[in-house]
């Protein structure tokens, strides 16, 4: 059987359990967990992997609601990647659900071509995506060892097999002053929150003079307490994000001194805490983006190589693409004027949309593992790829 008829063989299988996929996308949605309490979605996806004869490792990396479901045996190993984490108050407003289901769905329908070509399909769950980068703990732990390449496809407002992440930072910050009446002793008081203001006012300065496609962004958590005390504490929280590692590393200096020239100017302590997790860049193999393209036109979609252009953020898959050739294309299932982290984009991940972008994801996703497991050469011709894109 060649890999034309095989593709046939994988498109029907995602039909086939069409309805499984739809009604497992819609009870993530229903149900949704944040960073790393995804225990219920982590759980439903095992089960439903295992019954299709995956064997499953649970709590994998140390992470309680990661897992690894492997079928067939051998090289090459293809890694299908899901997420499942949803934002707070938001729920699914990254749709989540739809990588999760399109990921399960393509691991099982590659069941199919595994069986008769050899090689092994991994279905990855990576928790806490929003927060906690739990893929940057399994790539630390080393859970992408043997794996040839790793593979998962995002909802969005376009169809593009190749984007653009930001390597990025977050930050805590918090100010210790001295608490005075603000009215009778105000000069026996050290203010935190004017250190904090002041200090987020030498950050929007610096951000007119940063590089194109920098970010830097931050909230308020601790303000004080009562308008007739000086604040004697506040803290915010920061993030940092850059187009590549180094100028982070330049930029995350610079913030820095923004807080240490708020401190100084009020006299309040200043402590910060970068966040132990840093998301590295996208590196996209293009290897594997033109195979993943040319499987989504073949069903009916205009797809983009690559959105460059723009980032949408910063993602744990970058972390990810240092280690195994990988690719992190995204499926409209919105107007591009829907945007990801709001209510309405929240919708569209429970919408009919929604479904027919799980299922096209999942189609795709499965073409290309036969695309791969057919073919040993176009393996190695990414992983080709990824050794040259590491070197420069
Ligand atoms: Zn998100
Ligand atoms: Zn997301």
């Amino acid at each position: 059987m060649d890999a034309s008829e095989l593709k046939k063989d994988v498109i029907a299988e995602v039909d086939k359990e069409h309805e499984r996929l739809s009604a497992l996308s819609h009870r993530l949605h229903e149900n949704p967990e944040t960073a790393f309490q995804e225990k219920k979605a982590a759980g439903w996806l095992a089960d439903y992997l295992q019954e299709g004869g995956f064997t499953v490792e649970k709590g994998i990396c140390g992470l309680a609601t990661a897992f690894r479901a492997c079928y067939g045996r051998g090289e090459p190993v293809i890694a299908l990647l899901a997420e499942y984490d949803a934002l707070p108050k938001l729920g699914h407003a990254c749709g989540h659900n739809i990588i999760a289901t399109s990921a399960v769905g393509a691991g099982m329908a590659a069941r199919r071509a595994a069986d008769r070509l050899g090689g092994t399909v991994q279905v990855m769950g990576t928790p806490g995506e929003e927060m906690y980068g739990g893929k940057v703990v399994m790539v630390k732990e080393g859970a992408f060892k043997g794996v040839d390449v790793a593979m998962m496809v995002h909802p969005a407002g376009m169809n593009t097999a190749a984007t653009k992440f930001l390597a990025c930072q977050a930050l805590e910050v918090e100010f210790f002053g001295k608490p005075a009446h603000a009215a009778a002793r105000p000069e026996a008081g050290v203010n935190a929150l004017e250190a904090l203001l002041l200090s987020y006012a030498g950050i929007n300065s610096l951000r007119q003079h940063i590089k194109n496609g920098a970010r830097i962004h931050g909230v308020i958590t601790d303000g004080g307490e009562a308008a007739n005390i000086v604040p004697a504490h506040s803290a915010g929280h920061f993030i940092v994000r850059a187009e590549d590692d180094a100028y982070l590393d330049e930029l995350k200096e610079r913030v820095i001194n923004c807080f240490k020239a708020g401190a100084s100017a009020t006299g309040a302590r200043l402590e910060y805490k970068w966040a132990e997790v840093r998301y590295a860049t996208l590196l996209n193999n293009l290897t594997l983006a033109r195979l993943f393209r040319k499987n989504l036109q073949s069903l009916g979609r205009q797809v983009h190589l690559a959105d460059l252009r723009s980032g949408i953020g910063s993602s744990d898959i970058g972390n990810v693409s240092h280690v195994v050739p990988s690719i992190h294309p995204l499926i409209a299932i919105a107007s591009p004027r829907v945007a990801t982290h709001t209510p309405q984009f929240a919708a569209r991940a429970a919408s009919e949309t929604g479904t027919k972008g799980l299922l096209d994801a999942a189609k795709a996703l499965a073409m290309t593992a036969v695309d791969l497991l057919a073919d040993p050469s176009l393996v190695a011709r990414a992983r080709e790829e990824f050794r040259q894109n590491k070197e420069t």
